[in-house]
């Protein structure tokens, strides 16, 4: 994917601000931060998201969610986070290459507000 933003970061193409990479996934600081920390974790493999992931993709998957609690503690959100991975249009994803936001620090408001 050439034109893949995520990919270009993954390929070193693009600098980020990475804070933890191995042969299959990489994280870096979002460049556009909603709280005191927020980093995502990308796939190296380009999934455009998370509605085309396959019975394939479901160890890498879950190596993506076991290591991010790894990942909020080392940046210092000992009491906790939030994962959001935004799925298409409909959920309001802007990069086609499939990330899970981790968020912490401050103030957390609840995720979705009820009038
Ligand atoms: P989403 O709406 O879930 O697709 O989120 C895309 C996220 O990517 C946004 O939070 C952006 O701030 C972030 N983002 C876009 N370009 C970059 C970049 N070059 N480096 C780091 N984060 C980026
Ligand atoms: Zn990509």
């Amino acid at each position: 994917m050439t034109d893949c933003i995520f990919c270009k970061i993954a390929h070193g193409e693009i600098p980020c601000r990475k804070l933890y990479e191995d042969g299959e996934m990489l994280a870096f600081h979002d460049i556009n931060p909603v709280a005191p920390v927020h980093f995502m974790l990308i796939p190296k493999l380009h999934l455009a998201s998370l509605a085309e992931a396959e019975d394939a993709h479901a160890a890498l998957l879950g190596r993506m969610l076991v290591l991010s609690p790894r990942l909020a503690r080392e940046q210092g959100l000992e009491n906790g986070f939030r994962t959001v991975i935004n799925t298409g249009k409909g959920g309001g994803q802007e990069v086609f290459h499939l990330h899970i936001h981790i968020i912490g620090g401050g103030n957390i408001p609840p995720m979705v507000r009820r009038s």
